[in-house]
């Protein structure tokens, strides 16, 4: 008991996983010809169960989604003033992001994850789901807000928005949060202070919370996963397996193409030999899952095995640590889409413009630690409809997922001090183009 006690939480989330759908699987067949008692299970047992884990996780999505994206946008418009190497920073994040964000929207629409699973049985699911939902309703569906937000994205008013984040207003809310973040950049140091520090405490606790919450996720995970399992049988399996090949393709194409062409040449480093040079600073994220705990190897690297001014690489490393997160960006995006096919529910070209947009802001307001992702992912998914239980599905493979896409990210961050390096002029010390 003691010894799984010690366990750290991605091995217990793993277990509840394969346990969740090893007892759904067998609850499917066994309950065949008494479908209503694992009818029953399901709604009674299974949906609080889960949703209580579910529910934890949202309550932390208001707080800890504004004071990450007030104090991720306050840096970058302080980044912005420290001039030259700023701006550069900050364009290069954001076409990276977007390019990040484009192949994974790309994948997602080609591969279809989300349609692996016959009609039937995705609307069977769906329809469980929905009862449950409507039932904490009390059955009736809220009355449409009377106040809405300005072309459903400039708040009128944010406390509105932010009572109903998880219910669509998670767009006009996480705007406020980046004016707010700007106007903190803008007025004096003095004053920015207490603020600043507010927003940092806040942040701390809120990410707190998370761990607290992740901590009944072996069990959220195991009744959402038995649900889904219990109700699709192995098809669900097919699904998970074709979500988890796409992220890894997408975010595959965008290390060993985007990443490459760009150090050929914006940086003018030989790709090969950069991607030898920085494989200590690939196996700590990969290892650790978080670009916050990579960092001090990335400083390392870049000065000792790069070869890049320590002054630049320093600078856009810490920025990027936070801001710069393409893999990160490109899973949101890809996550939001799979879930909408997973639930049956089409997302227009506009609302996919929308996924992307939210995917490159949320990529740079999520923390660079483990599980950073899934706030954002939580509370972006409600604008769409998607329902929240949905995620539990794909928690449950996350640890193997956020290794490969923290990789990215700090990878992405080594890339951008080295174009950064060139631009400065500063050409790398050690290796130079083919
Ligand atoms: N683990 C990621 C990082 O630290 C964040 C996330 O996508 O969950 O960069």
């Amino acid at each position: 008991m003691a010894a799984i006690k010690r366990l750290p939480v991605h091995t217990k989330v793993t277990i509840g996983l394969v346990l969740g759908a090893i007892a759904g699987l067998v609850s499917q067949s066994a309950f065949t010809s008494n479908p209503d008692s694992l009818k029953w299970i399901n709604d009674n047992v299974m949906q609080n169960v889960g949703g209580a884990f579910l529910a934890m996780m949202f309550m932390v999505v208001v707080p800890l989604l504004f004071s990450a994206l007030a104090l991720g946008i306050a840096e970058i418009g302080e980044v912005a003033k420290v001039g030259r190497i700023g701006v550069q920073t900050l364009a290069l994040t954001v076409l990276f992001s977007s390019i990040a964000v484009g192949i994974g929207l790309a994948g997602v629409n080609l591969i279809r994850p989300g349609d692996a699973i016959p009609v039937e049985k995705r609307a069977e699911l769906v329809a469980s789901i929905n009862a449950s939902e409507a039932a904490k309703k009390g059955g009736a569906e809220k009355p449409a807000e009377v106040d809405p937000a300005v072309w459903g994205i400039v708040p009128k008013n944010p406390i509105l928005e932010a009572t109903r984040a998880l219910s669509g207003g998670i767009l006009p809310f996480m705007f406020f949060a980046l004016v707010f973040g700007l106007a903190l950049a803008g007025i004096e140091a003095e004053k920015a202070l207490p603020v600043r520090a507010f927003l940092e405490g806040l942040f701390a606790v809120s990410q707190r919370m998370v761990e607290m919450a992740m901590s009944l996720a072996p069990f959220g995970v195991f009744a959402l996963v038995f649900r889904t399992f219990s109700v699709l049988g192995f098809h669900a399996l097919g699904t998970l397996g074709a979500y988890a090949i796409t992220v890894v393709l997408c975010l595959a194409v965008h290390m060993f193409v985007t990443y490459p062409l760009a150090l050929k040449f914006i940086a003018k480093l030989n790709p090969l030999q950069f991607f030898r040079q920085v494989r200590s600073v690939i196996l700590t994220a990969f290892a650790t899952s978080s670009s916050n705990a990579t960092l001090p190897v990335a400083l390392r690297v870049a000065e000792e095995e790069v070869g890049l001014p320590r002054d630049s690489s320093t600078f856009v490393l810490t920025v990027g640590a936070t801001a710069n997160q393409n893999g990160t960006a490109l899973f949101e995006g890809v996550t939001i889409l799979f879930l909408a096919q997973f639930m049956g529910i089409s997302l227009s070209v506009p609302d996919q413009v929308t996924v992307m947009f939210l995917s490159i802001v949320a990529g740079i307001g999520t923390a660079g630690v483990p599980g950073g992702s899934w706030p954002m992912i939580t509370g972006v998914i409600r604008r769409f409809g998607i329902p929240a239980e949905s995620i539990g599905v794909v928690l449950g493979i996350d640890r193997i997922l956020d290794m490969c896409r923290t990789t990215l990210n700090v990878v992405g961050d080594m890339t951008i001090a080295a174009c950064v390096a060139k631009f400065d002029d500063k050409p790398s010390a050690v290796s130079t183009a083919d």
